[in-house]
């Protein structure tokens, strides 16, 4: 088993699917300052492979984007060492900010000031959101 340093204080996501690892780090922490570190392949009890992300310095981290990702990741809060909060992430059933509306006459893509909101509509891990303005459904791909 690779070493790698505890952290202190920062964010441990555990159980990323093998492979998604890096996909979370674009998408996530591509720009950070804070020292990231990602570990691919991992051996697991649970499941085959995993993939870790650690981050020192931080708890901020958005679970909606996590969970539209990999919905088996765990969200590890540690703080002076210690694990302090655990989150399962799921895929989320409200989500703004993260993707825009497919309909290209919708007024989201329109006017600056409406941003565009959506409500899960696919089942079973699909991610099929429709949007509140206009209804049309835009499939989330990463
Ligand atoms: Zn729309």
């Amino acid at each position: 088993m690779l070493e790698v340093k505890g952290i202190l204080n920062g964010i441990v996501l555990d159980h990323i699917t093998a492979g998604k690892g890096l996909t979370v780090f674009n998408k996530l922490f591509e720009n950070t300052d804070f020292p990231v570190v990602l570990l691919m392949n991992v051996s697991s009890k649970n499941i085959t492979k995993k993939d870790i992300i650690k981050i020192e310095g931080t708890t901020d981290v958005d679970l909606n984007v996590l969970g539209l990702i990999d919905s088996s990741i765990t969200v590890n809060i540690i703080k002076d060492g210690k694990v302090t909060e655990k989150h399962n992430v799921t895929i989320p059933e409200t989500i703004e900010g993260v993707f825009e509306c497919e309909n290209p006459r919708c007024i989201t893509n329109a006017d600056s000031w409406a941003h565009p909101t959506f409500k899960l509509v696919g089942k079973n891990g699909s991610l099929e959101y429709a949007c509140d303005y206009c209804e049309e459904i835009t499939k989330y791909r990463l």
